[in-house]
C-alpha cells in the first residue's frame, strides 16, 4: 500500500449473487457498488468474465480511480483454499471447482488480491466499523440458510489451519440428532437455521393456523420468513416455533461463549430479522447453559452492517494484510 491508496475493492460471492464495491478506508464508506447474479453453474470463464466486468465498472463509478485503490479482498462462501487462492466450494458454487480467483484478479487488475471465507469477512466488516467496534474478543454469527461464523480473537481475525475456523454450523448439539447433510447426526443448524424453522414448521402446522392460509394449504412451501411473519401477526405456532429456535441458538452460543470467553456476540444473517421473537429465549438459554459467571458480561448485539459487511469487510482484510495486521 502506498500514500494516497486509501480505498479498496471488496468483493463479496455467494451462491445467488455476487457484488463488487469500492470501500473508503478511513470509515469503510462505500462509495460504489453494484450486485450481480452468480450464476456459477454457467461455469468459470463466465463467471470471471461478468465479475471482472462488474470490478470494472464499479470503479469506474467511483469518484477515484484505480491509483488510489490498495488492492481487492474477497470474500466468499466456502470451502476455499485461502493459500493457493481457490474456490473449491461444489455445493453453492458448482461450475467453479478449483477456480483460482486470487491470481485471476491479480493478473486482471495487477493489485494485491486476497481471499477469505464470507463469514470471516463480514466478522472483519463489523468489527471495523459495526457493532463489535473497539473489541478484542468477538463472535459473528450469520444464521441464515446455514450457520457460519467469523472469529477475532486478541484484536485479529482468526482463520485456523487453511481458513477453516469457525464453521460452527456443525457443531453438535445432539449426538444422535437429526441427520445433516454434512454426513454426520445433530449439527446445530439442523436446529437453528432458516431451513430447520421451515421444515418445523412444515411438520407441525395445523389447518387451523393463520401459517397454514399464509401457505395456501401447502405446508411444504412454508419458509422461515413466513414464519416470521407470521409471528409478527400474533400467530401462536409461528411464536412458539421462534422461541424454540431462540432456545437452540442460545444453545450454540452458550457453547462458544464457554470455549473463547468473548466480550461480544454479534448477530447478522436473514433468521435474526425475527431477532423480537428470538432474543428473550436466546438470552434464557444461555443463562441456564453457561459455566463461568462471565457469561452474564457478554454483550449479544446485532449486526449492524447489513448487506453490505461483506463488502467491507473483504475490502478491510486486504488493507489489513497489507498493514500486516491480518
Ligand atoms: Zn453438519
Amino acid at each position: 500500500m502506498t500514500a494516497g491508496q486509501s480505498f479498496a475493492v471488496g468483493v463479496d460471492i455467494g451462491g445467488t449473487n455476487m457484488s463488487a464495491a469500492v470501500v473508503q478506508a478511513s470509515d469503510g464508506a462505500v462509495v460504489a457498488h453494484e450486485t450481480i447474479a452468480t450464476l456459477s453453474i454457467q461455469g468459470a470463464d463466465d463467471g470471471m468474465r461478468r465479475l471482472l466486468a462488474c470490478i470494472d465498472r464499479v470503479v469506474q463509478r467511483a469518484p477515484v480511480g484505480w491509483d488510489a485503490i490498495a488492492g481487492i479482498g474477497v470474500g466468499c462462501t466456502g470451502p476455499l483454499d485461502i493459500a493457493r487462492g481457490l474456490i473449491q466450494n461444489p455445493f453453492t458454487l458448482p461450475g467453479w471447482d478449483d477456480l483460482p480467483i486470487v491470481p485471476m484478479l491479480a493478473a486482471a487488475f495487477d493489485k494485491p488480491v486476497l481471499l477469505l471465507n464470507d463469514a470471516h469477512a463480514a466478522a472483519l466488516g463489523e468489527h471495523q466499523i459495526g457493532a463489535g467496534r473497539g473489541t478484542q474478543h468477538m463472535i459473528y454469527l450469520t444464521i441464515s440458510t446455514g450457520i457460519g461464523s467469523g472469529l477475532i480473537l486478541d484484536g485479529r481475525l482468526y482463520q485456523g489451519r487453511r481458513g477453516l475456523a469457525g464453521e460452527v454450523g456443525h457443531h453438535a448439539i445432539a449426538l444422535d440428532g437429526i441427520p445433516c447433510y454434512c454426513g454426520r447426526h445433530g449439527c446445530w443448524e439442523m436446529y437453528a437455521s432458516g431451513p430447520a424453522i421451515a421444515t418445523r414448521a412444515q411438520t407441525r402446522v395445523t389447518p387451523d393456523s393463520p401459517l397454514w392460509a399464509e401457505a395456501a394449504g401447502q405446508p411444504e412451501t412454508i419458509t422461515a420468513r413466513m414464519v416470521g411473519a407470521a409471528a409478527q401477526r400474533g400467530d401462536a405456532l409461528a411464536i412458539e416455533l421462534l422461541h424454540e429456535t431462540g432456545m437452540y441458538i442460545g444453545v450454540g452460543i452458550a457453547n462458544l461463549i464457554n470455549t473463547l470467553a468473548p466480550e461480544m456476540v454479534v448477530l447478522g444473517g436473514g433468521v435474526m430479522q425475527s431477532h423480537t421473537f428470538l432474543l428473550p429465549a436466546l438470552h434464557a438459554t444461555i443463562q441456564q447453559q453457561h459455566y463461568a459467571e462471565h457469561a452474564a458480561e457478554v454483550h449479544i448485539v446485532l449486526a449492524q452492517l447489513g448487506l453490505h459487511a461483506g463488502v467491507i469487510g473483504a475490502a478491510f482484510g486486504i488493507l489489513r494484510m497489507l498493514s500486516h495486521i491480518l
